[in-house]
């Protein structure tokens, strides 16, 4: 029987900063994640000035050898409509690889990494955890996205999840393709769809493109997604077809969920539990915030992991993102008819006021949130 004492399922994002946070703790830290690093992961690849501080990364050091693309502006609108320009004296945001950034992460969590296995099973033993038949760790954290195993053996999924359904595809633009495409790297471009429950992106990290489209509906997504491309190509903002298929992939916003993030012996952090951004989608953040405030219950906790030794980390959770409540497209939705937020959206996005300070400045950049603090 293998043993430590934190064991962590999953290194995104989310796995990868709690053990970094634990890593001076004298905890024996192992994080399992069923892929080899790098590796790809669906995603915009969109992360926010707040992140490199609370995980102090150095820019300078991160940029060297990977793709790392300043944001100082965004172009926004409806699939349709006229679009506007907001910009920004320094940058606001940065473009990111995921390939890059997960695996600069995990390789500096200073955890015992074990890539390429699985959980298969999860099975508790007394006060511990036995987890696929013979690697044993009194505290179990769930960080294995969407479809965390540790969620849904454990029960802590819900029944009835309303998710976020997203297609995106990233690939290097080849010289021909580099002239064909408007974007402009330090300018992603963001057009929401007319029912305002969701919207595609199109952005540009040095010579790679990303291009998706998420909504809070699955129905009809595919069609979605071809009406976006084919909005991009009528503009010129992008005159190539995609060369390779998009990729879907499903995960909670906050404001929809469901998931108890707290066990005997068990927490659940990042997508696992719920907590992308419900305007926005984005949840490379909360991944990561909730990693850190995860590591900060389990060393408060000191050595006690029974379910009220950790039951802080629900209050931190609800401190940090609020409490639960309905995302902005479903609140109106309940309330006005189709065709009214269909006007209204439209005529909204193309306020000046209205994109940059509650669109972009709240709803995409967080702005009015400052990073955590030790
Ligand atoms: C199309 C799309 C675009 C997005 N764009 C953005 C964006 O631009 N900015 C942003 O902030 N957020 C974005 N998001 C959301 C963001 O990708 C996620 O919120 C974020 O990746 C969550 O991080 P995580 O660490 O919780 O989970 P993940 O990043 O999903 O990592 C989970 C890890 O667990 C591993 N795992 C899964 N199952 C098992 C198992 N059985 N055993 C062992 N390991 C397992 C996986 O291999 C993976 O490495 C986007 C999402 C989508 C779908």
């Amino acid at each position: 029987m293998d043993a430590c004492d934190v064991l962590i399922i999953g290194g995104g994002p989310a796995g990868s900063s709690c053990a970094w946070k634990l890593r001076h703790s004298g905890l024996d830290v192992a994080i399992l994640d069923k892929q080899l690093f790098p590796r790809d992961k669906v995603c915009g690849g969109w992360i926010t000035p707040a992140v490199l501080g609370e995980l102090e990364i150095d820019p300078g050091e991160y940029a060297a050898a990977r793709v790392f693309q300043p944001i100082t502006g965004f172009r926004t609108g409806a699939i349709g409509g006229h679009a506007i320009d907001t910009g920004y004296a320094e940058p606001v945001s940065y473009g990111i690889r995921r390939r890059e950034f997960d695996d600069y992460l995990l390789r500096r969590s200073g955890a015992r990494l074990l890539e390429g296995v699985g959980l298969s099973s999860l099975e508790r033993s007394g006060t511990a955890w036995i987890a696929n038949g013979h690697l044993q760790a009194r505290l179990v954290i769930g960080a294995g996205g969407h479809f965390c195993p540790v969620a849904r053996l454990t029960g802590a999924k819900g029944k009835r999840e309303n998710v976020v359904a997203a297609q995106e595809a990233e690939f290097e633009m080849d010289p021909v393709q580099q002239t064909q495409c408007r974007v402009q790297p330090e300018r992603p471009e963001l057009y929401f769809c007319s029912d305002l429950k969701g919207y595609g992106w199109c952005f540009r990290k040095g010579n790679y493109l990303n291009v998706g489209l998420g909504r809070m509906d699955q129905h009809r997504l595919t069609e979605h997604v071809a009406g976006f491309l084919r909005f991009l190509k009528s503009t010129g903002r992008m005159s190539f077809d995609v060369p390779s298929a998009l990729l879907g992939h499903a995960y909670l916003l906050y404001g929809a969920w469901t998931r108890n993030p707290v066990g005997d012996g068990l927490l659940l952090i990042g997508d696992a539990a719920g907590l992308a951004y419900s305007q926005s989608g984005e949840g490379i953040r909360p991944a990561i915030e909730s990693g850190l405030l995860a590591a900060r219950t389990v060393l408060a906790a000191n050595g006690r992991y029974s379910r009220e030794a950790l039951e802080p980390y629900r209050g931190l959770l609800a401190e940090r993102f609020g409490k639960p409540g309905m995302g902005w497209a479903t609140t109106i939705g309940r309330h006005l008819p189709s065709r009214w937020i269909s006007a209204l959206g439209r005529r909204m996005l193309s306020t000046r006021w209205f994109t940059r300070d509650v669109v972009i400045n709240r709803w995409f950049l967080h702005s009015g949130e400052p990073a955590l603090t030790n």
